[in-house]
C-alpha cells in the first residue's frame, strides 16, 4: 500500500505539473468552495478512499465522530437524491482534507466565477489531461472501484471488503449490491474504457 500512495502523489503531482500553465488564467479564489457546494459528485477511487479513511483514523476523537456524522448525511441525502455539500467543507469555506483531497477536486478549476447558471469552464487541453490521469488512477488501484467519496468511505468501512482491498484481492462480488445502487465503477472495467470527448462548449 505505500508504494501504491507513492505513486499516487506521482499522478497527483505530474497532473498539477501539466496543467500549471493552463490553472495561470483561472478565476477560483480562497473560500470560493462553489466545487465543494454545488458541483454534483466528488468521486475518487478506493486508493483515494482508503488514504482519507486513514486520514480521518488518525483526527481527534471528537472530530472523528462529527466527520463519520456529516459522511453519513452525506450519503443519506445524496441516495434520497437531494444536493449535498462535501462533508470535508468546513464552516471557513476551507478543505479539511486540502492536502489529501481526491483528484475528483484537483482536477477542477474555473476560468470564469462559477454560479448555478455558470458551472466551472474548464480548457479542453486540461479535461484531455484529466480523462489521461482518471485511467492512471484506475490503473493504479487495479483492484478497486470509483464512486462517490462517501459511498467509497463506507465501503472501506466494512471491515470484510477493507481485509479483500488491502490484501490486494479482487472479489466484487463482496460489493455488487451496494455498487449497482450507488453507481460504483469496477476500475479494471474503466480504465480500457474510450474517454468521451469534451462537450462542445469548453474553450
Ligand atoms: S474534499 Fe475538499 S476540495 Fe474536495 S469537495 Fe470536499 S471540501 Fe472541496
Amino acid at each position: 500500500m505505500k508504494q501504491k500512495f507513492k505513486a499516487l502523489q506521482g499522478i497527483y503531482e505530474a497532473f498539477a505539473r501539466e496543467t500549471a500553465p493552463f490553472r495561470r488564467e483561472a478565476a477560483c479564489t480562497k473560500g470560493c468552495a462553489f466545487c465543494c457546494t454545488d458541483a454534483g459528485r466528488i468521486d475518487c477511487t478506493t486508493l483515494e478512499g482508503l488514504a482519507i479513511r486513514d486520514h480521518i483514523q488518525r483526527m481527534p476523537r471528537a472530530r472523528q465522530t462529527s466527520v463519520k456524522k456529516a459522511l453519513k448525511q452525506d450519503m443519506k441525502r445524496r441516495e434520497a437524491g437531494r444536493p449535498s455539500p462535501c462533508p470535508f467543507l468546513m464552516k471557513t469555506r476551507a478543505c479539511m482534507i486540502y492536502d489529501i483531497r481526491p483528484f475528483a477536486c484537483r482536477r477542477i478549476y474555473s476560468l470564469h466565477r462559477c454560479s448555478k447558471e455558470q458551472p466551472p469552464l474548464i480548457s479542453r487541453q486540461v479535461m484531455a489531461l484529466a480523462a489521461g490521469t482518471i485511467k492512471a488512477l484506475q490503473h493504479l488501484d487495479d483492484n478497486g472501484y470509483s464512486g462517490h467519496l462517501s459511498y467509497i468511505l463506507h465501503m472501506l468501512d466494512a471491515p470484510r471488503f477493507l481485509a479483500t482491498y488491502r490484501a490486494g484481492k479482487f472479489k466484487p462480488e463482496e460489493v455488487m449490491a451496494f455498487g449497482k445502487s450507488h453507481g460504483i465503477v469496477i476500475n479494471r472495467m474503466m480504465r480500457d474504457a474510450v474517454p468521451s470527448p469534451p462537450p462542445d462548449n469548453a474553450p
